[in-house]
């Protein structure tokens, strides 16, 4: 049975009171300056934001002077940093603060939620760390650290998995909400590691822990990345010359279906009578081309859509089948061949059928 959270709490704010590192934007709660730092920190490491963070502070004290910046100014103060919609943001948020909330800071993870460039984690930071309001701040250390406390197999990508660590978390949120959500994120950088190499000795929950119990540090947290899905449009051609030969190529020896065969195809569709005249200056002659029906091939990422022909050709000399390139790639093979000696992938399987002379 997996661990629950229950006991963390206390190990873990006592741990965060002795080691908590000090950073420029732990000095004081101010939300303007938690803000700041959070924004800085989504996308840079900490050593790096600690100069830029002291320099903006410097030139921009205030949610005032931040609006009030004009923008060539905020984008050369933010350079170095990157990703600049950020400052952008900052910006909008500011003149946000000025018009809507007279110049003082939304207290509530509600209200902060509305500001531009402020998402569930940074409104939850600000809330629970200035305001002590009783929200989560779930970022990927976070998310890290309670599934291997929880032994969590589940992809801790999905939404639905970061909702329900939300859902345990409230369950034992204590009053220093603030303290606890920024101790579980300190945890998750300094000691419980990314990729199986946690200090779990060092760690105040070990014995809370299930990932360290069962050894399964390395297999914890899960993340599955989904795929992005590619969409590919495919001409498939089963040449076939008089003495029923057909012909077949070798694929690449690198990348999808390396060093198995195939029958020639091309990329997009094509029309019989483009195919014809490209035929033609393959050197080949077509006697007969007919149209098959459309397939599809499914691969772990990509989808082949697939418009086929049967062509009969006129058979080629030895000698005239290195007369091009595209033909001095073509292998002419029999039936019994194809099926015994030259691994075709599954994509191109399902064109047998057409075979049946
Ligand atoms: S015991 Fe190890 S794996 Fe578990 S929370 Fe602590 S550092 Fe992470």
């Amino acid at each position: 049975m997996s661990n629950s959270l229950e006991n963390i709490t206390e190990p873990l704010l006592t741990w965060f009171a002795a080691n908590k590192r000090s950073l420029p934007w732990r000095e004081d709660r101010e939300p303007y300056h938690v803000w700041i730092s959070e924004i800085m920190l989504q996308q840079t490491r900490i050593e790096a934001v600690k100069k830029y963070y002291i320099r903006f502070l410097k030139e921009l004290p205030d949610v005032e002077c931040l609006s009030q910046i004009s923008e060539e100014q905020l984008l050369k103060l933010w350079e170095g940093l990157g990703y600049y919609s950020r400052a952008r943001n900052l910006k909008k948020a500011a003149e946000k603060i000025m018009q809507e909330h007279g110049g003082v800071f939304p207290s509530t993870y509600a209200l902060l939620r509305e500001l531009p460039g402020i998402g569930e984690y940074t409104a939850g930071a600000i809330a629970s760390i200035c305001f002590n309001e009783k929200v989560t701040a779930i970022d990927g250390n976070v998310l890290r650290v309670i599934s291997r406390i929880t032994g969590s197999k589940k992809n801790v990508l999905l939404p639905e998995t970061k909702k329900e660590v939300e859902k345990q978390l409230l369950n034992i949120l204590p009053e220093q909400s603030g303290a606890f959500n920024e101790a579980l994120m300190e945890l998750g950088e300094i000691l419980c590691l990314p990729n199986g190499t946690p200090e779990c000795e060092q760690c105040p929950l070990q014995s809370e822990c299930t990932a360290y119990q069962k050894n399964m540090t390395e297999e914890i947290p899960v993340r599955i990345k989904k795929m992005k899905r590619t969409k590919e449009e495919k001409t498939v051609l089963l040449l076939v010359n008089e003495n029923h030969q057909i012909a077949i190529e070798k694929r690449p020896e690198k990348g999808l279906l390396s060093g198995m065969y195939q029958f020639p195809n091309l990329l997009g569709f094509y029309s019989k009578e483009e195919l014809s005249s490209l035929l033609k200056g393959w050197q080949l002659t077509p006697i007969e081309i007919s149209l098959l029906k459309n397939a599809k091939h499914v691969f772990t990422h990509i989808d082949w859509y697939m418009k086929s022909y049967l062509i009969k050709v006129k058979t080629i000399s030895d000698k005239e089948s290195e007369s091009t390139p595209e033909l001095s790639r073509l292998l002419w093979v029999s039936k019994n061949e194809l099926a015994e000696k030259y691994p075709l992938p599954t994509a191109f399987q399902i064109f047998y059928v057409y075979l049946s002379y």
